[in-house]
C-alpha cells in the first residue's frame, strides 16, 4: 500500500472519564473510578504497543471525556508514555481541561508532562446560559481557572465557547464575545449548540420546550466572523480563530486529511489509508486489547485516493484558505479529468456568490460557510467520474 503523503502525523488520545453529563453531551463517557482507571491506564499502554508508528509525532490532542479529571501523578505518567513512543522536538502538545478540574498542581504536571497547549472548556461566559448548557462550572470559576492556566506559561491557551443557547440573543453572544476578548487568549474556538439525540437538550426540544433557530445561530455566526478578526484572532476554519501563528497544528492536520492515531475508547485514527474507531466502552475496547490477536475496533473502512482526495476538498472548504484542486489531484497521484465533476460543482458555487476562485483556488464567501453543511452533502463523488470516463 502507497504511502499517504503525510508530512505530520497527529496522536491522539481519548480520556473517556466525565463526572457528571453536560446537557448537550452525546460522547460517549464512564464515570470516574479507581478501577476504570487502573483498567484504562493498562489497556492504553496496550493500544500504544499495538499500534507503534513508523515516524514521530508531530502533534499530541488529549481530549475527552475530561482530562483535567486525571490526578496531577496519572497526567505525569500519561506524559511519560507518549514521550516513550516518540514525539518530535517542537511538537505541538495540547490538553482539553474544564475549568473545575484547574489548580496549580496540575498545571504543573501538565507542564512537566510536555504539555504546551491548555484549551480550556469555557463555554460561555453568561451565568444564564452557562446553566442552560447544565455545565458543572459558573462564570467565576472559569475566569479564576483561566487566570491560573494564562500566567502559567503554555505556548497557547485556547477558550471553547458555545452559542446558540435557548434563549440567547444576539446581544448576549456579543457581549460573551466582547469578554472572552478582552480576557487575550491565544486561540478561540466557537461552536454552535447541537442538539444531539439521548441528551437532555434533546429531550426538552422534544417536548417543544425549546426552539432551533437556524436563521438566529446564521446571524451569530456571521458576527463572530466579522467581529473576532478585527480583534486580531484571523479566521482559519468555520468555528476557529487564532492570533497569528497560533492555529492548531493537530486540527489542521485532520482537516488536510493527513494521518493521525487515536488511543483510547472511542478514539478514531486515520493511518495508512484506512478510518478506523476503537470501541466506544473501556471493558470492550480493553478486552480486545488484552485478548484480541487480531484486534477488532467499533469501526473499519479502508479508503482509496478518490476517497481521501474527496474529503480534502470537503474539509479544506471549512478553511478559509480554501483548496486548491490541481494540488489535491497531484497529492493523491490522480488526473485533473476526474475532478471535473467536482470543479462544476465548485464553478456553480462561484456563480452562486457562495465561493470564490482565484488561480484555481477555491474558497467559500461568507454565504457559502453558512450553507457549508448543505455544500458538502452535495459535493460530487470522485468515484462516480472515475466510472464515466
Ligand atoms: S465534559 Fe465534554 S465529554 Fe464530558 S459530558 Fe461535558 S461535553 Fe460531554
Amino acid at each position: 500500500m502507497q504511502d499517504s503523503n503525510s508530512k505530520e502525523l497527529g496522536l491522539y488520545v481519548h480520556v473517556p472519564f466525565c463526572s457528571t453529563t453536560c446537557d448537550f453531551c452525546a460522547f460517549y463517557q464512564e464515570r470516574p473510578s479507581k478501577k476504570g482507571f487502573e483498567q484504562y491506564f493498562l489497556a492504553l499502554e496496550k493500544d500504544f504497543l499495538a499500534h507503534l508508528p513508523e515516524q514521530k509525532f508531530s502533534t499530541v490532542f488529549i481530549g475527552g471525556g475530561t482530562p483535567g479529571l486525571l490526578s496531577a501523578l496519572q497526567i505525569k505518567e500519561l506524559g511519560k508514555l507518549i514521550k516513550q513512543f516518540g514525539v518530535l522536538p517542537h511538537c505541538e502538545w495540547t490538553v482539553e481541561v474544564a475549568p473545575n478540574e484547574i489548580s496549580r498542581e496540575k498545571i504543573e504536571a501538565f507542564l512537566e508532562a510536555g504539555i504546551n497547549r491548555l484549551s480550556l472548556g469555557v463555554q460561555t461566559l453568561d451565568p444564564v446560559f452557562m446553566k442552560e448548557l447544565g455545565r458543572d462550572h459558573n462564570v467565576s470559576r472559569a475566569l479564576e481557572a483561566y487566570k491560573l492556566v494564562r500566567n502559567a506559561g503554555f505556548k497557547s491557551v485556547n477558550l471553547d465557547l458555545l452559542f446558540g443557547a435557548p434563549g440567547q440573543q444576539l446581544c448576549d453572544w456579543q457581549d460573551d464575545l466582547r469578554k472572552v476578548v478582552e480576557l487575550d487568549p491565544d486561540h478561540l474556538s466557537t461552536y454552535c449548540l447541537t442538539f444531539e439525540e439521548d441528551t437532555a437538550l434533546y429531550a426538552k426540544l422534544a417536548k417543544g420546550a425549546i426552539s432551533i433557530d437556524p436563521e438566529r445561530e446564521a446571524e451569530f455566526y456571521e458576527w463572530a466572523w466579522d467581529y473576532l478578526p478585527r480583534q486580531g484572532f484571523g479566521q482559519y476554519e468555520i468555528s476557529n480563530y487564532a492570533k497569528p501563528g497560533m492555529e492548531c497544528r493537530h486540527n489542521v492536520n485532520t482537516w488536510e486529511m493527513n494521518d493521525w492515531i487515536g488511543y483510547g475508547p472511542s478514539a478514531s485514527s486515520q493511518i495508512n489509508r484506512v478510518r478506523r474507531k476503537n470501541f466506544s466502552n473501556i471493558e470492550q475496547w480493553a478486552q480486545a486489547l488484552l485478548t484480541e490477536q487480531p484486534l477488532h475496533y467499533e469501526e473499519w473502512t479502508e479508503l482509496d485516493n478518490q476517497e481521501l482526495a474527496r474529503d480534502a476538498i470537503l474539509f479544506g472548504l471549512r478553511m478559509n484558505k480554501g483548496v486548491k484542486v490541481n494540488r489535491i489531484a497531484e497529492r493523491f497521484a490522480m488526473d485533473q479529468s476526474v475532478f471535473s465533476g467536482i470543479i462544476n460543482f465548485l464553478n456553480a458555487l462561484v456563480t452562486e456568490g457562495l465561493a470564490e476562485q482565484e488561480g484555481g483556488n477555491y474558497r467559500l464567501t461568507k454565504e457559502g460557510r453558512i450553507r457549508c453543511d448543505a455544500i458538502g452533502s452535495e459535493l460530487p463523488e470522485l468515484r462516480d467520474q472515475l466510472v464515466a470516463i
